[in-house]
């Protein structure tokens, strides 16, 4: 990506460092956990409930940051940047407001108004405080632990996290609340599916704007947002950590659905085409 001179956002809010504590489970286990409770935009009901009256209360390391760490956080603030610049115009044309969301750098653990959550549940949107929350030591993991390397990955992270928040701004979400409450688990999964999808889709909607107005991707980096899409579908991850696919257990969708959602996304520019929920097929 060609990022270096882009525009950084005002929008960061740095609490790394901070030293929140942090709920002990770490070790392999978060390893673990960061595989299964996989991948952004989990169900903040289910993960972020976390036991706090567990009895191994650790400090989330508060050393200042690295230089390399430094880089990664103007490089996000730059993404965030440019999502707010095309969400502000796509907003503009649907006669709506875009109202830009906050993104929360932190490190090991952080609370947010959906609750506590440790770096275990990688990266999320919290919907109340209209906050996306991002632990910089993730995109290490998708480089080498999900073998999704490049910046443009990371950016498709970032993307997929702020389609959460424009979901959250036309409704969608309530929506989708008050849908799940009278589902089976099987048809909530099939629902979150559909969440998730459409946030890939959003992503790759920004990206045709990125590269359109800002010229701001190269060659190479649609391949790289595809392969992250690819790394974190719910049949890879499952065969991965299971070694058994269950597809009634699903809320992200395969590989192939989510990189073929970002692709519509990308291809068209059009957040209209990014209807999940119309019944037609995955
Ligand atoms: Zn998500």
């Amino acid at each position: 990506m060609r990022w270096a001179g882009g525009r950084r956002s005002g929008n960061i809010e740095d609490r790394r460092g901070m030293g929140v504590p942090l709920v002990a489970g770490g070790g392999i286990g978060t390893v673990v956990l960061l595989v299964l409770a996989l991948f952004f935009g989990f169900d903040p009901g289910v993960i972020l409930n976390t036991d706090t009256s567990s009895p191994s209360v650790t400090e989330a390391p508060s050393s200042s940051a690295s230089p390399s760490a430094d880089s990664q956080k103007d490089f996000v603030s730059v993404v965030l940047a440019d999502t707010e610049d095309t969400w502000a115009a796509l907003f503009r044309q649907m006669n709506r407001e875009y109202r830009v969301p906050k993104l929360v750098l932190f490190r090991g653990a952080v609370q947010s108004a959906c609750g506590m959550a440790g770096s275990a549940v990688g990266p999320f949107y919290c919907p109340p405080d209209h906050k996306v929350y991002l632990d910089l030591d993730f995109f290490r993991a998708l480089s080498e632990r999900f073998r999704a390397p490049g910046d443009f990955a990371q950016a498709y992270v970032i993307a997929h996290e702020v389609g959460h928040h424009v979901q959250a701004l036309l409704g969608v979400t309530d929506r989708v609340a008050a849908t799940r409450q009278r589902l089976s688990r099987a048809d909530a999964n099939a629902l979150s599916v559909r969440v998730e999808l459409q946030a890939d889709c959003f992503a790759g909607v920004w990206a045709h704007h990125a590269t359109a107005s800002r010229q701001l991707l190269e060659e190479g980096d649609i391949d790289e947002g595809l392969r992250a899409a690819a790394a974190i579908g719910d049949d890879r991850l499952q065969a991965q950590t299971q070694g058994r696919v269950a597809p009634e257990s699903f809320t992200h969708g395969t590989s192939e659905q989510r990189a073929r959602w970002f692709k519509r996304g990308f291809e068209t520019g059009e957040p209209r085409r990014c209807d999940t929920f119309g019944g037609a097929a995955l």
